[in-house]
């Protein structure tokens, strides 16, 4: 069943993070409450998309007791408008990461977002969550062009012993049927129905006794001891620790230098026949900026999206939405000229990304009590199960060096000056 305005009625215009529906089916139902009198958690989770939902579920599975709350249905936002293309591949290339933080650390943090795709995978098959998962290839193009340097990409990527095969032009044609100058061919990656993931996961975490509370966070007071959130109902929320998982809204209190808002337009076709679709149901993305980004679904469906833009208005979103359709099919069309392309479905979407490419997760500097996951960028729910999982750890006292690498108040990467 698509998801549309209908299912939340419509948002004050600086929430409109979304217009137009999306093609996703919305899972299993999770019963949501509202509180009748104050009360206390071990951790209170703000926003039910996929990010609130991976870390309610690793909560409840380490015995907390956890209260998610959302002012919408679960996943609704920008979860719902998800292109859900599970790379781990970075929106920054390992070749421009290095340049920026070393050899080794760039391998490191590409190889901890490699296992974060496996991980999900194999989260996904223990709890037989049927969410559409599919193991899928990658393939990243060279933009039309030829500018962007894959070879010295594929170079870095072996040495960092991760998956990554260079396609002449021909070979990609030969294999693909599409024309560019060349492309990396990789696996590991994966597909899913990210809205049908997120409730099957927030519900798995109900079943376990997460309570799913329909309200709005209006504020949020800390000391050293507890958080403390405020509902608009007029019920508080006492809780042992907070994580802020609201998506591209972000609290006023949490501002990262290196964090911005920008929109991008999907569209999703009418089931195609399957001779239409491309060869191996690759992910497809390109060495351009802004990038062209497609796959296609179970149900035979194209998904196309991109046509980035800097700005963060919904009335302007949605009034260049014609134009941004008509120029992804346009792109589509030239890359891919075999299908049909009835469109079923166009939305946009507001799109958080960060200067280095990588998410905001951790404890919010001067709150000791309030931990924030902002899985942000092309990679935002591979990103969302690895900030479940650092924070879960974090909540019960563990610490790894390495969980600094995503620290909210990190320094922009030094050639972003
Ligand atoms: C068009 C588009 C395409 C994308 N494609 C991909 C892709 O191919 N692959 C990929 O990995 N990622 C992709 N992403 C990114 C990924 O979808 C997002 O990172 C992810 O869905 C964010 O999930 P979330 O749970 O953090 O946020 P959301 O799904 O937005 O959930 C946040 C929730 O917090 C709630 N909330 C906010 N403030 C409050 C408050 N004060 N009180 C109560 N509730 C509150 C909201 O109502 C909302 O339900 C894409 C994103 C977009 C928009």
């Amino acid at each position: 069943m698509p998801i549309d305005e209908a299912d939340h009625g419509p948002l004050p215009a600086q929430r409109e993070l979304r217009s137009g529906s999306s093609p996703w089916s919305v899972g299993p139902p999770v019963r949501s409450v509202s509180l009748k009198k104050s009360t206390r958690c071990e951790v209170a989770v703000v926003g039910s998309g996929i990010t609130g939902s991976l870390c309610a579920e690793a909560l409840t599975g380490a015995g907390k007791s956890v209260i998610v709350v959302d002012r919408l249905p679960p996943g609704t936002l920008s979860t719902a408008a998800s292109t859900s293309m599970l790379l781990w591949e970075l929106d920054t290339s390992l070749a421009e990461l290095s340049a920026s933080h070393g050899f080794d650390k760039a391998a490191r943090l590409y190889k901890r977002s490699f296992a974060a795709v496996e991980e999900l995978g194999k989260f996904i098959a223990a709890n037989g969550i049927e969410c559409g998962f599919a193991a899928r290839p990658s393939l990243y193009l060279a933009d039309e062009g030829g500018t962007a340097d894959l070879a010295a990409e594929e170079t870095a990527r072996r040495r960092a012993g991760l998956p990554g095969e260079l396609l002449s032009a021909a070979a990609l044609e030969r294999r693909f049927r599409m024309r560019r100058p060349g492309a990396i061919l990789s696996s590991g990656a994966a597909e899913a129905d990210p809205l049908c993931l997120a409730r099957s996961v927030l519900a798995a975490a109900a079943e376990r006794g997460a309570l799913v509370v329909r309200d709005e966070v209006i504020s949020y007071a800390w000391d050293a001891h507890a958080a403390h959130l405020e509902l608009a109902e007029g019920r508080e929320i006492e809780a042992g620790h907070v994580i802020l998982a609201t998506g591209y809204d972000m609290p006023d209190f949490l501002d990262p230098p290196i964090h911005r808002v920008q929109s991008t337009w999907c569209f999703a076709t009418a089931p195609e026949r399957t001779e239409r679709l491309w060869p191996e149901h690759a992910l497809v993305w390109e060495a351009a900026d802004p990038y062209l980004y497609a796959r296609t679904t179970p149900a035979g469906r194209i998904i196309a999206g991109g046509e980035d833009e800097p700005i963060a208005d919904a009335g302007q979103r949605r009034e260049m939405s014609p134009e941004k359709i008509e120029r992804l099919l346009a792109k589509m069309r030239k890359l891919w000229p075999e299908a049909d392309y009835a469109v079923e479905h166009a939305w946009s979407a507001a799109f958080g990304t960060t200067e280095d490419g990588l998410p905001l997760i951790g404890r919010v500097p001067g709150a000791p009590r309030l931990l924030a996951a902002y899985g942000y960028g092309g990679n935002g729910i591979t990103f969302s199960f690895l900030a479940s999982r650092i924070l879960a750890a974090m909540i019960d006292g563990e610490g790894r060096a390495w969980f600094d690498d995503f620290a909210i108040d990190r320094d922009p990467p030094p050639s972003a000056g």
